[in-house]
């Protein structure tokens, strides 16, 4: 234990967030923090090499658009988010969902609750439909991977109108449905939060968006220019301009990803998994004879990393990320030999 004794009162009694690893084994087949196993648009390196010529001796540019804030990838974008809307305020969440939200608010004094998912990890919509505070929802849900339908958000807005609802859309673009952007015009306190970092594969870059109505983007404006203006670099601004520029390519990569999800989760079924119906690019499965634990480390040991978290209520599910083909099929084999070899 290092000496605490120059720390604040706020950091001796934070508990930080735990990012999956980055360990640096050769051959790993790396299915732990839900990057994309295929590179990025070819167009975003070469926008990435042309912004170089002379312009990082200058700060960026700052984007300030009135219906979007941009953000050093969409952590940074809830971060701000907590402190702009929820700071000393009542705020709601999925007891499962991304284990960032409970860090934010204990860092920025928000009074954070809880609410109980379904035996089934579906969330209980009409235990959202409150009016005594702000609402988060990662839709789909992580690490669950479920998705609830646009309809269902729409109820859980309306019925909040007087707190802000923000729905954390980092995984949106693998799933069947539309997100809550169509829903933008209609609710003022609707903050819809997106990332590059899993569909364009640009979790290195940092790039995350929210969107929403004019005044939430100022408050969130407000609170990165009393923290850091200049959250996105060049490279970043050069970077998503391109990616964005090149739907076809998003298009094909995301298809490949949900098309291996989808044989992963039969897959997973055949070998005796009980899986949820993930709209994500990851699966969250759980066998009924094997613990989560004794899978997550026998695999850690075939060079096959995938996350467990020692949960409540999750500490026999592992999430695994969707990797290329070849990726799973290690993986898949891996899983046959502990589950069938183990029987
Ligand atoms: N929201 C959810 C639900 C996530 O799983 C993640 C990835 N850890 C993020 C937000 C943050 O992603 P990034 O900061 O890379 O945009």
């Amino acid at each position: 234990m290092t000496d605490k004794k120059f720390w604040s009162e706020k950091i001796r009694g934070q508990t930080p967030y735990t990012a999956g690893e980055q360990p640096k084994i050769a051959d790993l087949v790396k299915l732990n923090t839900n990057e994309n196993p295929y590179p990025p648009s070819p167009k975003v390196i070469q926008a990435i090499r042309k912004s170089e010529n002379g312009d990082l001796r200058l700060y960026p540019p700052v984007i300030n658009e009135s219906n979007r804030f941009w953000g050093n990838g969409s952590d940074e974008v809830l971060a701000m988010a907590f402190i702009a809307f929820f700071s000393g305020k009542r705020l709601y969440a999925p007891d499962v969902t991304y284990s960032f939200y409970p860090v934010w608010a204990k860092m920025f004094d928000v009074d954070y609750h809880t609410i109980p998912l379904n035996e089934d990890f579906t969330i209980p919509v009409e235990k959202f439909c409150r009016f005594d505070g702000g609402i988060i929802i990662a839709n789909p849900n992580a690490p669950t991977g479920l998705l609830l339908g646009v309809n269902e958000i729409e109820r859980i807005v309306a019925t909040n109108s007087e707190n802000v609802v923000i729905i954390d859309e980092a995984y949106i673009d693998f799933a069947n449905e539309p997100g809550a952007s169509d829903l933008l015009d209609k609710y003022p306190n609707l903050l819809v939060v997106k990332t590059a970092s899993k569909s364009y594969s640009l979790a290195g870059l940092r790039v995350g968006w929210a969107e929403g109505n004019e005044s939430l983007i100022e408050a969130l404006t407000v609170a990165r220019d009393s923290i850091n203006s200049y959250t996105l670099d060049r490279l970043a601004v050069a970077g998503i301009k391109a990616a964005f520029g090149d739907r076809e390519y998003f298009k094909t990569q995301n298809e490949k990803v949900i098309a291996t999800r989808e044989r992963t989760k039969d897959i997973l079924r055949q070998l005796g998994f009980g899986v949820t119906d993930s709209q994500a690019n990851f699966v969250f499965a759980a066998h009924p004879k094997f613990r989560g634990e004794d899978l997550y480390k026998s695999l850690r040991k075939r060079g096959i990393l995938v996350r467990w978290w020692n949960l409540p209520r999750i500490n026999n599910h592992l999430r695994i990320t969707i990797g290329t083909d070849e990726q799973m099929n290690r993986l898949f084999a891996a899983l046959r030999e502990e589950i069938i070899g183990g029987n």
